[in-house]
């Protein structure tokens, strides 16, 4: 496996892959969930190349860039174990040679859900996003349905934009408690843990409801009392809305939908999503 931190070193790798690649893009503090999209990057084409990088754009003031986990090696190790031909771990300078002048507008989906909480989040993942697809030049691209609305982002920006690559989504995956995992479960604590099963929990009982025959209404409200019952959990918000737009569904409304949560324990922000059929 070859660990490029430059563009002269990635742009050398690349050239000597034949064939197809699949991106999976990470900011480290590699899990299962990650190697999950790796798998499913190489079972769809030749070569797999992966990004590390902690992207400061997309982080708010306040929040934990700097104390975001960082593990290079371990990183590296679980990667090349996996397959992966090509890794691009760029230092800042290295990705944001100045300050952008030109930057993405990803528009009215980036400022609902995450983009009400983190209103520079999305434009600083579609910055790094479309530059990382620049640089690597990815047949597909790998991304988690855990971060369901930066899937959905990601999906418009190629489709507006007529970028030349096919983006797979890979579904959660998730502890055996239920627990949706993510590099931030490092963050907490014993109990913490137990609490931050509320999330899924509450999800489940609205795809429960869903599956019941229940109206979207009803579906919305089981998830949400469910959540706001639960100990230990602070609810950010829990709605439910069009997988593709985001646009929360009518209290009638039938069909393919996504119960989407973010919520704070302790001082940990999680997020998770579980899809239903309404109707
Ligand atoms: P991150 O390192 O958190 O930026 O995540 C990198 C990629 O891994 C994103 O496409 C995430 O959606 C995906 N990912 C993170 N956690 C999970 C998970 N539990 N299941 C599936 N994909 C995940």
């Amino acid at each position: 496996m070859r660990i490029c931190t430059t563009r002269k070193e990635l742009n050398d790798a690349l050239a000597e892959l034949e064939g197809t690649r699949g991106l999976v893009m990470t900011m480290g503090a590699l899990h299962d969930g990650h190697l999950s999209l790796v798998r499913a990057a190489s079972e769809a084409s030749d070569h797999v190349v992966a990004s590390i990088y902690v992207n400061p754009l997309q982080f708010g003031p306040g929040e934990d860039f700097d104390s975001y986990p960082r593990d290079l090696e371990r990183d590296c190790e679980l990667l090349e174990a996996a397959g992966v031909a090509v890794v691009y771990a760029p230092s800042d300078d290295q990705m944001y040679p100045r300050t952008p002048l030109v930057r993405i507008d990803p528009g009215p989906m980036a400022v609902v859900y995450e983009g009400k909480t983190r209103p520079t989040h999305f434009a600083g993942v579609l910055q790094v996003v479309h530059k990382v697809f620049n640089l690597m030049r990815p047949d597909f691209a790998f991304f988690g349905q855990k971060d369901a609305q930066q899937l959905a982002l990601i999906k418009t920006m190629v489709a507006d934009l007529d970028m030349p690559v096919e983006i797979r989504a890979v579904p959660i995956a998730r502890e055996e408690s239920g627990i949706a995992m993510s590099s931030r479960n490092l963050y907490l604590s014993g109990a913490e843990r137990d609490y931050a099963l509320g999330l899924s929990r509450a999800l489940r009982a609205g795809a429960e409801a869903a599956r019941a025959g229940e109206t979207a209404v009803v579906v919305r409200e089981t998830a949400r009392e469910s959540l706001a019952g639960a100990p230990g959990v602070r609810m950010d918000y829990l709605d439910l809305v069009d997988p593709e737009t985001f646009v929360p569904l009518d209290d009638d409304a039938t069909g393919p939908a996504l119960l989407v949560t973010a919520a704070w324990v302790g001082t940990t922000r999680l997020i998770d999503n579980l899809e239903v059929t309404v109707g």
